[in-house]
């Protein structure tokens, strides 16, 4: 008996049969382990990264573990790509209710990612500082996969069977059509450099600023029109799990997302996320910060990495994404060839839209918690769901939950609404 037979039989693959059988009985399906790696190559310095595999749902219980990983890519300097990944994680989880059940934490997540991202801007822009950052945040529970990002740092998921998905959205103002119309109306220029007498280089930019990007976290000296909204995404992948490869755009330049899961396939992740990079600089050479963290989710009945799939399968792939919507309009793609269940997908950048219109109200009577920086405010400072026709009478009353003074602001300027200057009619 040869070597790799005696290590089948001691941890034998629990068949698929046996696998529904027990989802059809309702009996708890083992939860996954995560193997992880990460590598990196710095040009500016100004990638940073984040791993925490041993967050706590509930203080000191391990049974409600999960587990973050993210990438930060600066612009302009590094503090913002620092503050985010120093405070991002902690104002996500205190914009969820105390004592949810695991359910309820999942669902109240795209919600509470939506308004971590925006308290995270609002405190980095009141220091004053201009740098800025792209954000891809993974949030990994049991077999759910939770990914919100702005910016073009981009999360993959590659699934047995050779499908590669993309689990966030590029939000470069050169390739995102949805984001050139967003900032336009929102009082935004979208543009070229013009340099030499009138002719146009380079990418897409929007003035003032000047920024590539339609979203990030930062960015104090560019139009408020740059927004820290979050597209998120979530996902439950198979019994059979996952590989995810999270990585600035020093990787995804070099390689397309096929290429990236291609070529690390069967390797274990701390290897793997050497060889993206790898890959990625032999065939573009170092142009800038390159950083890529993989991780995979692996069945606990199946120590061992899932086999390459074959290359047919991988055709497959380029076709099921190769027309993705640009700002997470819902799709049953990923679903429907039964690789990973949807949960939800959202890329709007109104935050009525993405903060639902329930008040997450105080105990005392007329004191509410703003539902993006959870501070308490009494009702009449801040701006509630009766106060938006008086407030702002040209525009659509505010349909979202209690917001303070400061998000308040925020959110107007994120949508072009200049309160300062009111129109005067001629
Ligand atoms: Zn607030």
């Amino acid at each position: 008996m040869s070597q790799t037979e005696v290590a089948r039989m001691k941890s034998p693959l629990v068949p698929l049969a046996t696998l529904i059988g027990r989802e059809i009985r309702g009996e708890k399906v083992q939860e996954p382990y995560l193997k992880y790696g990460q590598a990196a190559l710095a040009k500016k310095g100004e990638d940073y990264f984040l791993i925490k595999p041993d967050c706590q749902r509930i203080h000191a219980n391990p049974s409600t573990s999960f587990s973050v990983f993210a990438i930060f890519d600066g612009h302009n300097g590094n503090s913002a790509a620092i503050y985010a990944k120093e405070t991002l994680l902690d104002n996500v989880l205190s914009a969820i209710p105390q004592g949810s059940s695991r359910d309820e934490w999942l669902q109240a997540l795209p919600r509470a990612l939506v308004a971590g991202f925006v308290k995270t801007d609002i405190e980095f822009q009141q220091k004053g500082e201009t740098s800025g950052t792209t954000v891809t945040f993974v949030v990994i529970d049991g077999w759910t996969v939770t990914v919100a990002s702005v910016g073009d740092s981009r999360c993959i998921l590659d699934t047995q069977g050779g499908v590669v998905s993309l689990l966030t959205v590029d939000h470069r103002l050169e390739e995102n059509e949805e984001e050139r119309e967003r900032v336009t109306a929102s009082g935004g220029e979208v543009g070229r450099l013009n340099v030499f007498g009138g002719s146009e280089v380079g990418p897409l930019r929007c003035w003032p600023g000047g920024l590539c990007l339609s979203r990030s976290i930062g960015d104090t000296d560019v139009g408020e029109f740059i927004v820290p909204v979050p597209h998120v995404k979530q996902v439950k992948l198979s019994n059979a799990g996952g590989r995810l490869i999270i990585a600035s755009d020093g990787i995804w330049d070099a390689l397309s997302s096929d290429m990236a899961a291609k070529s690390c396939r069967g390797l274990p992740a701390e290897l793997a996320a050497k060889l993206v990079v790898k890959e990625a600089l032999r065939s573009r050479g170092l142009k800038d910060d390159t950083t890529c963290v993989v991780v995979d989710i692996i069945p606990s009945d199946r120590p061992v990495l899932p086999p390459t799939p074959r290359k047919k399968q991988s055709m497959l792939t380029s076709l099921i994404f190769g027309k993705k919507s640009q700002n997470g309009s819902k799709t049953n793609k990923l679903s429907a060839v039964g690789v990973v269940e949807e949960l939800f997908e959202e890329g709007s950048a109104m935050l009525a839209e993405r903060l639902g219109k329930d008040i997450p109200l105080d105990a005392n009577s007329g004191i509410f918690r703003c539902a993006v920086c959870q501070v308490d405010q009494p009702q009449s400072e801040g701006l509630s769901v009766n106060s938006g026709p008086f407030f702002s009478p040209s525009s659509k009353p505010w349909e979202g939950p209690f917001l303070c003074t400061t998000c308040r602001k925020k959110k107007d300027a994120m949508e072009g609404k200049r309160m300062s200057t009111p129109t005067v009619a001629l």
